[in-house]
């Protein structure tokens, strides 16, 4: 009994200790560069919203983010599936057609088999 309740103390006394730690939030540091070249670094909190711009230290240009991810980008283009190729190749109509052949064939066999 006295051991498990001299844990619970210590237990206790970590966590306040990295709850004071945290207080320095942390950082990160972003990257970008201007159209002439110059790099701009700029430290943000690690929470914070990366803009993907920065005025440029050096000119004052537009300068874009070194490694910027870009999902919205990636979002933008979705991979294309077997539905959109058979799209580019067949209409609806063609489609439909088939499927009625196909349909029509497998009702044959049916009759046949029952
Ligand atoms: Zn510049």
């Amino acid at each position: 009994m006295g051991e498990r309740a001299l844990r619970g103390t210590r237990l206790g006394a970590t966590s306040y200790e990295n709850d004071r730690n945290t207080d320095l939030a942390p950082r990160q540091e972003v990257s970008y560069t201007c159209p002439k070249g110059h790099r701009t670094t700029v430290p943000l909190a690690a929470e914070a919203e990366i803009p993907a711009s920065w005025e440029c230290r050096h000119c004052g240009a537009t300068a874009l983010r070194v490694d910027a991810e870009q999902p919205q980008q990636k979002k933008a283009k979705p991979p294309r599936t077997h539905w959109d190729m058979l799209l580019e190749r067949r209409t609806i109509e063609d489609l439909e057609e088939v499927l009625n052949e196909r349909l029509a064939i497998l009702r044959a066999q049916r009759r046949k088999s029952a």
